[in-house]
């Protein structure tokens, strides 16, 4: 029997091998024609660090290890079959954790987007970004880049290093997005294990798991399975070319705190805020949005000063209802947004205005 296996195998070798050159040669050959090449839509990486980015010391360590590490070109290398997809080409913003993620970074990341997009030869931007604030710059770019074209933010939970990393295949699932006109003038994407979300409602819903990315009350907007797209729903929010928002000349955002509401809320953190530089507070209240009685006293003095002071809830879906009490407190509620995103918001409308009714109608729009 073993025989009779082995002299198969022998004879069926050549014929294997052959069949193989040859389909080797069509593919190298596609590759190189430069009619297919050229017809490829051009995709534009622009690299900011996390876990995608990010090294263990062993193949079997997926918490501790170092987010950042590896450069643009590293992770587009990690990805076979990219090159057939699209004409990439990388940049490296920045190489950092989330967790660190600023404001002056997000500008300069967001005004990166607009040149790249401006000028024409790029169809589509994929930004590698940690997914700790993913959701955070995802809304951001929502708001202020000027293109319709796709821009999908993607990231991995596991380090590039991991058995079973998810990076390469997210990577190349958002470039497959990111290439494709479907996902023109849907606003930012945000693409992790195969799911689309828009990224007003997209956000981080599990510590470690692969599944974490969920857009609670709505739900995500399609799938992206080894490279096609498919939509069902797309977002009413204003976005991208629709909003008022510009950063054309900001040195930087105005400063808001997020205040997380809890049992035995106080003063302190209030006051702190109003002590500080702070612009804005965005309270993170219970259930719908609810405050503990002497951080409301705390926060309508804070409102009285001129600080715009947004009622959000900490409870993960659902709208912050608003009641006639927010009108005398000269409080804003924050619609939908959880408390990260208020933040985000509540910035770009303290570029334009302090005029409570008006960021109202901003958090209504948006
Ligand atoms: N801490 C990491 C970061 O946000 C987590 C990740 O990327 O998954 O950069």
């Amino acid at each position: 029997m073993n025989m009779i296996i082995r002299t198969e195998t022998r004879l069926l070798a050549p014929i294997i091998a052959a069949m193989t050159l040859t389909l080797l040669t069509a593919i190298a050959g596609a590759a190189e024609q430069p009619s297919l090449s050229a017809a490829l839509p051009s995709v534009k990486i622009l690299a900011t660090g996390g876990t995608i980015a990010g090294t263990a010391p062993s193949p079997t360590e997926t918490k501790e290890y170092k987010a950042g590490v590896l450069d643009v070109n590293r992770l587009i290398g990690s990805v076979p079959g990219l090159d057939r997809v699209a004409r990439i080409s990388g940049e490296q913003i920045v190489n950092i954790g989330s967790q660190n993620m600023t404001s002056e970074i997000m500008l300069r990341l967001a005004n990166r987007v607009n040149e790249v997009l401006r000028g024409g030869e790029t169809d589509g931007v994929v930004v590698t970004h940690g997914t700790d604030t993913m959701e955070e710059t995802a809304y951001f770019l929502n708001l202020v880049v000027k293109s319709d074209k796709p821009v999908v933010v993607a990231g991995s939970m596991r380090p590039a290093t991991a058995i079973s990393a998810d990076g390469p295949l997210n990577l190349f699932n958002a470039v497959s997005l990111a290439s494709n006109k479907t996902a023109r003038g849907k606003g930012v994407l945000v693409a992790l294990n195969d799911r689309i979300h828009g990224a007003r409602d997209v956000t981080k819903t599990n510590t470690t798991n692969v599944d974490t990315f969920m857009s609670p009350d709505f739900g995500c907007l399609g799938y992206v399975l080894d490279g096609r797209v498919s939509f069902y729903r797309t977002t009413t929010r204003r976005h991208t070319t629709g909003t008022e928002f510009t950063i054309e000349g900001l040195a930087k955002m105005p400063p808001v705190e997020v205040i997380y509401g809890h049992a035995d809320g106080s003063k302190e953190l209030v006051e702190a805020a109003v002590r500080g530089r702070t612009e804005g507070i965005v309270y993170a209240g219970a259930g719908d949005g609810s405050i503990f009685e002497l951080t409301k006293e705390a926060l309508r003095d804070a409102a009285k000063k001129g600080i715009v002071v947004v009622r959000s809830a900490r409870v993960g879906s659902g709208i912050v209802t608003r009641i006639s009490e927010d009108e005398k407190d000269r409080f804003v509620t924050s619609d939908t947004l959880n408390p990260q995103k208020a933040r985000i918001l509540l910035m770009m409308a303290l570029t334009k205005t302090r005029d409570i009714r008006e960021i109202q109608r901003i958090f209504a729009e948006y």
